[in-house]
């Protein structure tokens, strides 16, 4: 049986990993996407205090190396459940079940679909979800990226290095992003902004060819020839899965305060999944080594 059992590899998984381990309690990594999670798809991790630029794999491949130093078991699978017997938590996998004296959840969130009419189809086909991974692909043509957060700001610094013009669709004419990704963009000659409006529809057969935007204020509709759209409107939380165990708020995130604590002994949420105001790397390696000090008391108070 593991001490502890940490449900996701990003960085509040692998942050309490270190944790954990350093606290001589032997750990367990499950993971079913891939280690090191949303920072992956990060250019540029420019904000984690003494890292002043590194890409966000680096950083990823960084964290995972040193949990896997420090002792870290990992598992790749998908993770299906929890079961609660007696003083026992069951990890119910699509492959084993893997008992453990307390879970740290730290699924984080997954990107969120923009809702019209044929994104499905478009994925692959124009549509992504990644620039890091797929801007590549549109070397020198026309692109858009919806959002007004630090990804969709930093996705259009990242495409207006390859592509012919970057559009930025934003619903409101205020960013929730940073001031000074946001002053970067607006001093590009290929970049423009699209502001207080939202995608309506997506235009092309095989091949997504342009977008249909709506101007909220004045309802008026443009279209945008574009080959690529990169959506990156935020992320949401995949906890339904354990409902059954752990109390979720309205949006399906854990809820626990910052002590990490979840409505279930000897359960925690760290990171991107849980209730919480600030969802930042800083945040999530924070929350990490709360839950797996908070893990380690409970062990020690409670386990035998
Ligand atoms: P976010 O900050 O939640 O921003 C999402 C953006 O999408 C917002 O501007 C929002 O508009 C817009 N939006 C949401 N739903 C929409 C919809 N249905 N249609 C159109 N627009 C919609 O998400 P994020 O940019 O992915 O960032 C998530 C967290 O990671 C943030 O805390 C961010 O600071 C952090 N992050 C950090 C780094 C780093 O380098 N360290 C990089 C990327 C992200 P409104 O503003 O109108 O709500």
């Amino acid at each position: 049986m593991y001490d502890i059992g940490i449900i996701g590899g990003g960085t509040a998984g692998m942050t309490a990993a270190i944790y954990g381990l350093r606290a001589g309690k032997s750990v367990v990594i499950i993971e079913g996407e891939s280690f090191g999670g949303q920072i992956v798809f990060s250019p540029h991790v420019e904000n984690y205090p003494g890292i002043s630029k590194m890409s966000g794999n680096e950083f990823a491949t960084n964290l995972l190396d040193q949990a896997m130093n420090f002792g870290a078991e990992t598992m790749f699978t998908n993770v299906e459940r929890i079961r609660v017997e007696d003083d026992k938590k069951i990890i119910v996998t699509e492959d084993e079940e893997v008992e453990c004296k307390t879970v740290i959840l730290a699924t984080g969130a997954r990107h969120r679909p923009l809702g019209v009419a044929r994104e499905a189809d478009f994925i692959g086909a124009g549509i992504s979800y990644c620039a890091t991974c797929d801007g590549a692909f549109f070397k020198g043509m026309d692109t858009a990226v919806v959002g007004g957060g630090n990804t969709a700001l930093q996705d259009a610094i990242f495409l207006s290095s390859y592509c012919a013009h970057v559009y930025i669709i934003h619903r409101r004419d205020e960013f929730r992003g940073e001031e000074h990704l946001v002053k970067t963009l607006k001093a590009k000659e290929n970049v423009s902004f699209v502001l207080d409006s939202v995608v309506e529809s997506l235009e092309g057969s095989d091949l997504l060819e342009g977008v249909v935007v709506r101007n909220k204020k004045t309802n008026e509709t443009t279209k945008l020839k574009v080959e690529g759209l990169f959506v990156a409107i935020g992320q949401a939380p995949k906890n339904d899965r354990f409902a059954e165990v752990v109390k979720l708020d309205a949006g399906g995130y854990v809820l626990a305060s910052e002590d990490c604590m979840t409505s279930a002994n000897g359960i925690f949420a760290a990171g991107d999944c849980r209730t919480k105001e600030v969802r930042q790397l800083t945040t999530a390696a924070a929350d990490g080594a709360v839950a797996a000090l908070a893990a380690s008391q409970y062990i020690d108070r409670f386990c035998k």
